[in-house]
Parts: C-alpha cells; sequence; structure tokens
C-alpha cells in the first residue's frame, strides 16, 4: 500500500511513519514514528551537504545583518563557545567547521545554522553581565546543530519523493530542492518538539561543558515576560525585537521543563550544583569580549539596548544568579 502513497505530499507523516517503523521495529504513536523517521533520515544527509546548505543560507542573511567585523572578538567568541561546541561534536553535529558571528542587534537573540554557523546578538551580550545567560542561549543553539533540527524542517518541507530518495542513497535531488528553501529566514523556524529537544540538549551539552546551567531558564524566562508585557511599556522598536520568541517559541510547558531540566541537573551531580559562574579564563574572556562588543555601538544603538535591558531586569526574573531560576 505505501509504495503507491509515496508521491502524494499530504501523505508525507504516514510514509514516514511507516519508514520509522521499518527502521525501529515498532513506535508507540504516529507522533513519536514521526519523529524517529525525520532524524532516521536527516541523519542520511552527510556532513558536506549540510556544509553546503549553511553556507548558502548564511550568504542570503548575512547582507541583511550588521555584523560586528573584528576578527579578535569572533576568536573571542569561539573559544567561549569551544567548550559546547566539542561536547556537540562528540554528540553527532553535523559540523565541519564551526563559524560564531557577532551581529549588532539590540534584539536579544541568537540563532543557529544547520552546519554550524551560529550568530550571536549583541542585545545577548548587553543583558548578560557575566555571561550565563549568553552560554546558556548558545547552549541551545548547539542543541539545535545536534538535533539537526535544520535539516530535519527542509526533510518534512521538501515533501514525500525527496524523502524517498533520500531513503535510496540519492542526495541529489534533496540537495537541489533543499538549496531552494535555504533562502530568507526558513531555516530558522522550529517546531515545538525541536524547541524542547534542543532545551533538553542545551541543559546536557552545558553540564558536560562544566558550564552554567542556570542562565539558560532565566534567559527563556526573562524573554517570556517581556513579551507577556509583565515588564511596563516596552520601546516599540523593542516589542517588535522579540522576535526570538517566534524563531523559538516559548510555551508554559516548555519553561516548566526548562526549570525541571536546570534542577534536575543540579541536584543529580554534587559537582554540577557547584558550577554557577563561568571559569575564570572563560568569565575573563567574556568581560572582554562583552565590553568589546558594547564599546562597538553607536549612541543610537546603546540607548536600544539599554531599553532591552531595563526590560528584562524588571520581568521579574532576575539575571546571573541561580536563584532567579527558583
Ligand atoms: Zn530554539
Amino acid at each position: 500500500m505505501t509504495t503507491r502513497v509515496f508521491f502524494v505530499p499530504s501523505l508525507v507523516p504516514l510514509i514516514l511513519a511507516s519508514f520509522a517503523s521499518f527502521t525501529f521495529g515498532g513506535c508507540d504513536s504516529l507522533r513519536a514514528g514521526k519523529d524517529a523517521a525525520l532524524s532516521a533520515l536527516s541523519e542520511r544527509v552527510p556532513v558536506p551537504v549540510v556544509e553546503q546548505l549553511d553556507n548558502s543560507s548564511w550568504k542570503g542573511l548575512r547582507p541583511t545583518l550588521k555584523l560586528m567585523e573584528d576578527a579578535d572578538s569572533e576568536a573571542d567568541l569561539v573559544a567561549l563557545a569551544e567548550p559546547l561546541t566539542s561536547v556537540g561534536e562528540r554528540l553527532g553535529a553535523p559540523v565541519a567547521r564551526w563559524n560564531l558571528h557577532i551581529v549588532i542587534s539590540p534584539e536579544p537573540n541568537a540563532f543557529a545554522l544547520p552546519g554550524g554557523t551560529i550568530a550571536v546578538h549583541s542585545g545577548l551580550f548587553a543583558l548578560s553581565p557575566t555571561g550565563e545567560e549568553l552560554v546558556g542561549a548558545l547552549g541551545h543553539e548547539v542543541g539545535h546543530v545536534v538535533g539537526r533540527h535544520g535539516v530535519e524542517g527542509l526533510v518534512t518541507r521538501a515533501g514525500a519523493s525527496i524523502a524517498l530518495s533520500l531513503l535510496m542513497g540519492d542526495l541529489g535531488a534533496f540537495t537541489q530542492i533543499a538549496l531552494e528553501q535555504t533562502v530568507g529566514l526558513t531555516l530558522l523556524k522550529f517546531s515545538r518538539d525541536q524547541e524542547r529537544e534542543a532545551d533538553t540538549l542545551g541543559v546536557d551539552l552545558l553540564q558536560k561543558a562544566r558550564y552554567p546551567v542556570h542562565g539558560l531558564p532565566t534567559f527563556f524566562r526573562g524573554l517570556q515576560a517581556m513579551e507577556a508585557g509583565r515588564t511596563g511599556d516596552l520601546p516599540a522598536f523593542a516589542k517588535k525585537s522579540l522576535s526570538l520568541l517566534s524563531t523559538h517559541p516559548m510555551s508554559e510547558e516548555r519553561a516548566a521543563n526548562l526549570d525541571v531540566l536546570s534542577k534536575g541537573t543540579a541536584q543529580g551531580s554534587p559537582d554540577a550544583k557547584e558550577v554557577t559562574l563561568l571559569p575564570a579564563e572563560q568569565r575573563a574572556r567574556y568581560a572582554r569580549l562583552r565590553s568589546k562588543v558594547l564599546a562597538s555601538l553607536t549612541p543610537e544603538e546603546r540607548e536600544k539596548h539599554d531599553a532591552v535591558v531595563k526590560a528584562f531586569s524588571v520581568s521579574g526574573v532576575k539575571a546571573t544568579t541561580p536563584e532567579g531560576t527558583r
């Protein structure tokens, strides 16, 4: 029966589910089957193809962004992320080379492309005085890369016939269609399931890197409070800038999950409980990097950054202290 419906796009979930049961010998539910099949299909896309998709997407995005083009600062960001990215590689991230960039924007955002290109906004530096929120967000982004979420999205959107060609080992058709889809922001839209997985992977990555975990829930809870208007009147640009939540949809359930994950980490390991700050060398690196990022802002940009930081600080979610997550 399934051979006759392979080319009907609306039956993608059914096909993916049947592939999953073929591969894994049965699943608890269609949903679980679909996720397992998507993972299995995305793993068939080799690193050079993921790299090609990543490069193509970055080429499209880059002209729309104001970058802080300072080699020393990018090198510092690479070094700050290194404990996370090296764990990510051990966990199977499809990355030939990690490329980290700093985007000048008051929006406290960060995003990741499928092959290890990660951009961090200056607004995230501004609201993270000692770096825990920033490395928390980095952990989440590396989690998206490890989870192959961008590739999964492309497989889903490419349709059933492409899924079949991947299954048969034919990468050509997938690559062609996927490259067309990397234009614009399509790679930055993740499902709620993928967000939850990026949180779980992010907490795991932070813990394995011996980085503090608490900045991840603090950061997302602060953004959630800002979006919900619990921070008073935000300037119009700041309201508009809260697009992090549209690329990383936050739900109460997800926030609760993050709290459980981060508390479980602290309680599960006596050592992890002590990790409330970055290691001294990384803390010094972060302080230097943050100063340079903030010093590079124009007075007008600085004003906008300050407004977002103020809104975050009155969100009721206290940044940079573990107590803020309790
Ligand atoms: Zn996300």
